[in-house]
């Protein structure tokens, strides 16, 4: 970029009587004309996923260009103050941590200079927005395309028709520059045609409990997929002709996750169309593609029903199951016992359906999880079979978190302490934040840090009295717990700890309790009843926490509105005890721990996912551990688990349990709070009572969240803690796990493409 030349045009912009958007627009379009993308390398690698939570791009493309303090200087001296563009909405094109990993390797990939290229949807409207009405979530459509999309372009020529039984669709793509030491793009599409075509891009994860909802679905997989292997096929075809020799030297497809296998069969298809054989295209397919597994519940593993997708994609159902017959014989050849041959087969004949998991493992060259722990469940349960026989098949790559975004920009007060000792250099080689250790027990450095944190709180502190109406003080210990809301990751857990030291400290049962505050913030499935019913109870606790005179001083809850990644950004500054819980073995990873990690929180949490990790690499005395292993936990699951006994030998935790029922608070006459009990007590509908266990680990968090306040009042001991946690935070770099998967699985290395010229 020239940055001379783009900053004497930001000089010369005019800015009177623009608003917010306006002036977004014109600079974010002055600076896109800077933006060369770089050419193609020799080898690319294309990760597709139907999920990118982009967040804003406004501040974090302005940092990766280098020009973010500069930028701040003109503006400021034409009387306009960049925090302004906060207003502007994040692109919220994902629902969760699979959707900001996917943004997070974007942003790596093109920081380390490898040429990885992202595939998605452009939906019409993201994720929705949340607000509040009585304590019970609303959800209205977001809109994010409102102040404009200047950061993307329009490439109408490079459109595609993709095919389904009954209709065609346009796939346009919008390509969205990805900056960093190579320039690479991240290609959205979007669907036209016809109303109904339209509707494919419409929104994220539709309701799927209708018939018609799984074929939106479907068509929305199959869209990502298809727009995806056509344009690498037609870029392929520009420098080859009908040649596929050199494909699959060439290309690397990753998969994230289930919902773009359909990639597989449709990159068959197109190759069969090309003239090759059946078998020469599987034997390309089988060399291309690489799968990301990132859950075992069994829940999210996609399943689709014959029936349903022979009505809208039959050629992709003969390839299937074509790839089935090929699965059978090769399996048996190799001597998988027919249980194995069960377990591993594309196509279940019993239930007609087919597995997206299992067609991703067969044919995809490597197979990773996404933590140390989550891959070594995924050999051992999930896809045992397959790793019986094909054990070099799986490896691990650790998530990690861009730490542009998560450190630079979210906590610049925390980055000048560090430069201060150690340079600037650090920004750019990550690791290099391992020689900050020798500082982490030096005085001044840690009350400087205790400073910092104050600052970032208040901050946080103000944001949210403007924008929630609580007003929560200061010098207040922050405890925090901000993710999707889901019965594993045991909100609900956290709300009986919660009430539990509400009620222990209004009869004085607490010693020297450092005032605190719980913050929450979540956004729950649309159809998802319970989740949505713990919303409303973790509502209802803080409503009365918060107007308790007595307690108030001591303890204050607040539940953050349209939690989304720009908010993440203010709270993982602020937090000093970022709160992990989920039942050991169901949460995959996680990249939240790594974020609050980063900026010096310490984790409260159970061995599960990257928190094994992170207490590996900052030591289990800077972090709190509690409850059952993974072991135990399957050991609970298999040789039973009896809730009510437990909760009829804990009475001061039956009394917490009960306020689901007796009354003390209100549902609103839904009834949910009496399905959150029953789940807990008799189970419902599928599940065991307390099948996330909470019950076995609450008493031993209580436990942990006490010994935390009291470690915490030694304030400087406290941030040698906390430092701890930061200054061995490079490692859940996603620069470091985009380098894994260069290694392991893409083959491609980052000293080769460095020197790509540009176009
Ligand atoms: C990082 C992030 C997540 C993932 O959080 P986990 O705690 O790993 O589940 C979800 N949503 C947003 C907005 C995030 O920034």
């Amino acid at each position: 970029m020239d940055k001379k030349q783009f900053l004497q045009e930001l000089n010369e912009l005019d800015v009177a009587g623009k608003s917010v958007a306006r002036l977004y627009c014109d600079i974010s379009a002055l600076a896109m004309k800077y933006v060369d993308f770089n050419k193609r390398a020799n080898r690319c690698v294309h990760y597709l996923s139907i999920e990118f939570l982009i967040g804003r791009v406004f501040f974090n493309n302005l940092l990766e260009l280098g020009v973010l303090d500069e930028v701040n200087a003109v503006l400021k001296k034409k009387g306009v103050d960049i925090a302004l563009f906060e207003e502007i909405e994040d692109a919220a094109l994902g629902n969760g941590g699979l959707g900001r990993l996917a943004a997070c390797y974007m942003d790596s990939g093109a920081a380390v200079g490898l040429p990885l290229y992202g595939y998605g949807i452009r939906y019409k409207y993201g994720l929705f927005r949340q607000t509040f009405e009585n304590g019970f979530q609303k959800e209205v459509p977001d809109d994010w395309q409102k102040f404009g999309d200047p950061w993307s372009v329009r490439k109408e020529n490079e459109s595609q028709i993709i095919h389904f039984a009954d209709m065609d669709v346009t796939a346009v793509p919008y390509d969205m520059p990805l900056i960093g030491k190579r320039i690479n793009g991240l290609r959205l599409y979007q669907a036209e045609g016809s109303e109904a075509a339209e509707k494919i891009s419409g929104v994220l994860y539709p309701d799927d409990s209708s018939e018609e909802g799984k074929l939106l679905r479907i068509r929305q997989e199959y869209f990502l997929s298809a727009a995806a292997v056509g344009d690498i096929v037609r870029e392929y075809e520009s420098r080859h002709g009908n040649d596929f020799h050199y494909f699959a030297r060439e290309n690397c497809i990753q998969l994230n996750d289930t919902h773009p296998v359909f990639a597989i069969p449709e990159l068959i298809r197109v190759l069969k169309t090309k003239g090759l054989s059946y078998r020469k295209a599987l034997n390309i397919a089988q060399k291309v593609f690489n799968y990301t597994n990132h859950t075992i519940l069994p829940e999210a593993l996609e399943c689709w029903d014959k029936k349903l997708l022979v009505k809208i994609l039959p050629d992709i159902v003969s390839i299937l199951q074509k790839m089935d017959q090929t699965q059978s014989r090769k399996h048996r050849k190799e001597g998988y016992s027919e249980e194995e041959i069960v377990q591993t087969h594309i196509y279940d004949k019993g239930s007609r359906r087919f597995s997206m998991a299992n067609t991703a493992v067969f044919v995809s060259e490597k197979v990773n999880g996404v933590a140390e722990i989550h891959s070594e469940i995924i050999k051992r349960d999930l896809f045992a079979a397959e790793y019986a026989h094909h054990p070099d098949k799986f490896t691990n790559v650790t998530n990690g978190v861009a730490q542009r975004r998560w450190l630079e920009l979210a906590d610049p007060e925390l980055c000048r302490i560090i430069d201060e000792k150690i340079g600037p250099h650090w920004r750019e080689h990550f690791e290099e934040l391992a020689s900050f250790a020798p500082y982490i027990t030096d005085p001044d450095v840690l009350d400087g840090f205790a400073a910092a944190k104050e600052e970032k709180k208040d901050q946080l502190f103000a944001y949210i009295g403007k924008t929630e109406g609580v007003e929560l003080g200061c010098g207040k210990l922050l405890y925090a717990q901000v993710k999707r809301l889901h019965e594993y990751k045991r909100q609900l857990m956290t709300a009986f700890v919660l009430l539990r030291l509400y009620f222990d400290l209004k009869e004085h049962k607490i010693d020297g309790f450092a005032p605190s505050v719980f913050l929450f913030g979540a956004k729950s499935a649309p159809g998802y009843a319970r989740a949505k019913g713990i919303i409303k109870y973790l509502n209802e606790i803080i409503k009365k926490i918060n107007a308790d005179e007595d307690t108030k001083a001591s303890l204050l809850g607040v539940f953050v509105t349209e939690y989304n990644v720009s908010y993440a950004e203010k709270i993982v500054a602020a937090t000093d005890v970022s709160l992990q819980v989920s039942t050991a073995g169901l949460e995959a990873s996680g990249t939240g721990n790594m974020k609050f990690m980063m900026n010096g929180a310490v984790t409260l949490g159970t061995m599960d996912g990257a928190n094994i990790e992170i207490v590996e690499k900052a030591g289990e005395e800077s972090n709190y551990i509690f409850g059952a292993r993974v072991e135990e936990i399957e050991r609970l699951r298999k040789d039973g688990y009896d809730p009510v006994a437990w909760l009829r030998e804990h009475p001061e935790w039956m009394r917490v349990v009960s306020t689901l029922i007796d009354g003390t608070f209100s549902d609103d006459g839904t009834g949910i709070f009496r399905e959150l009990y029953d789940s807990l007590t008799v189970g419902a509908s599928w599940h065991r009572p307390d099948h996330y266990f909470i019950f076995r680990d609450v008493d031993e968090y209580y436990r942990a969240v006490l010994k935390v306040n009291k470690d915490y009042q030694e304030r400087e001991k406290f941030a040698g803690k906390q430092l701890a946690n930061v200054v061995n935070s490079y490692y859940f770099s996603s620069d470091r796990s985009v380098k894994d998967y260069a290694e392991r699985i893409w083959h491609i290395s980052v000293k080769k493409t460095k020197v790509e010229e540009k176009s």
